[in-house]
């Protein structure tokens, strides 16, 4: 049983953040957010991916003005996910002369390496405080190492300078990452924000990085930690170096949201970042989402795509039917079903899920035999052997999970 890090409880919207509560799913939009129909169809798909919080960039006035009619849009397709205003630069100006928008977004994320410069820095994030405290909102202190506070990195390097044995000057920009959240949540606490209301996330775009600093992090705060990888690429470049971060950490109990930054391909799902990160987490048994199929990889005792085939289609039966199930059947989430190519692992596979179908391989009897809970159930042949399987599968989850 993995033990998380002990933190405080955030509320944002309807969602608690932090402590033992689950590991929140979010995602972000890549529309105009000034465009508020596109914008609003796009956070839906989000939400109807499973994003439990979808955060939007609030960039200009024309965004912080469509922030109330997304909002709107949304509700009246009953969404109701909280949505998130992603600020930088120019925070303070718009949340305060669009009070709107800053009473409808349900968490503000502030990046203190561009609040401001000199003087005007802590004069603008006070006021964004101030907003997050007129309203009851939390804020994420969001660092990036694209735009960390370069005043607080340069101090960090003088006196690194002065060491008999200086570190390495990426060691510093880590350091300079974690000082930049901390210094910043106790900044916004001096100011009137609760304990509470403060999430914190230091990003960074490598994943050894991206341990090392959440880690630091972790060890010095009992804030709630948002993470992921950012930048982290297109595809499965993107994929795997989010999943090589974020499996290590979240190993470690350390992490309490989580978004997988994904590039979509030109004219991509924007909701593949969700089920990317729900699919880390089902596959660390930290959540479950949607029923999951085991499917063999297939070899030279598989000469017909049919099994590939049949594996693929009984997924796609299962996400589908999910919208239905989940409030039809609880616990469905977590049924465990195997698809598998030939008689070498396929009756051993498909006895340890709850329902698993053994194809026949290149040369084998043309039979299908079905188990259910461990046991042999039934034989299927002939042409209809999909359909006859997805009709056993239906027929399960009803009797299992039904009432
Ligand atoms: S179960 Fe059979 S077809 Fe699948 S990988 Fe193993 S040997 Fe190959």
């Amino acid at each position: 049983m993995l033990l998380r890090r002990r933190t405080v409880t955030v509320r944002v919207g309807d969602i608690l953040v932090g402590s033992d509560h689950p590991i929140v799913v979010q995602s972000m939009t890549n529309t105009d957010t000034a465009d508020a129909e596109t914008t609003a169809r796009q956070v839906r798909e989000l939400a109807q991916a499973g994003s439990e919080l979808v955060r939007v960039t609030v960039n200009t006035e024309a965004a912080a003005e469509a922030v109330p009619e997304i909002s709107r849009r949304l509700s009246d397709q009953g969404i109701s996910v909280p949505l998130i205003g992603d600020f930088h630069y120019n925070g303070h100006i718009l949340l305060k002369r669009y009070p709107e928008c800053a009473r409808i977004l349900a968490k503000y994320r502030i990046n203190p390496g561009n609040v401001g410069m000199g003087k005007h820095r802590d004069k603008n994030f006070q006021q964004m405080i101030d907003v997050a405290l007129e309203n009851g909102k939390p804020v994420r202190i969001g660092v990036n190492w694209g735009s960390l506070d370069q005043y607080l990195l340069a101090r960090l390097m003088d006196a690194n300078a002065t060491l008999p044995d200086p570190e390495p000057a990426n060691e510093v920009v880590l350091q300079a990452m974690v000082e930049s959240a901390v210094e910043s949540a106790s900044q916004a606490e001096e100011f009137g924000l609760g304990h509470d209301q403060i999430i914190l996330s230091a990003k960074v775009s490598s994943a050894p990085d991206l341990i090392s600093v959440y880690r630091a992090l972790g060890a010095r705060c009992d804030y709630p930690l948002h993470w992921g990888l950012t930048e982290a690429g297109i595809g499965s470049r993107g994929i795997v170096a989010s999943t090589a971060g974020m499996a290590v950490l979240l190993q470690e109990g350390i992490g309490d949201t989580i978004r997988v930054s994904l590039t979509p391909r030109p004219g991509g799902n924007r909701a593949e970042e969700v089920l990317v990160a729900q699919q880390i987490l089902q596959s660390l048994g930290l959540r479950s989402f949607v029923p999951q199929v085991s499917a063999c990889p297939g070899c030279g005792r598989t000469t017909s795509s049919f099994f590939q085939e049949l594996a693929e289609r009984i997924q796609g039966h299962l996400t589908g039917a999910m919208s239905s199930w989940a409030s039809l059947y609880p616990g469905v989430e977590k049924l465990r079903v195997a698809v598998m190519g030939c008689i070498v692992n396929g009756p051993g596979e498909s006895k340890h899920a709850d329902i698993g179908i053994s194809l026949p391989g290149t040369g084998e009897d043309p039979k299908a035999p079905v188990y259910v809970d461990g046991r042999h159930f039934t034989t299927l042949k002939g042409p209809g052997i999909a359909e006859d399987f997805i009709r056993i599968l239906e027929d399960y989850v009803k009797q299992r999970y039904g009432n």
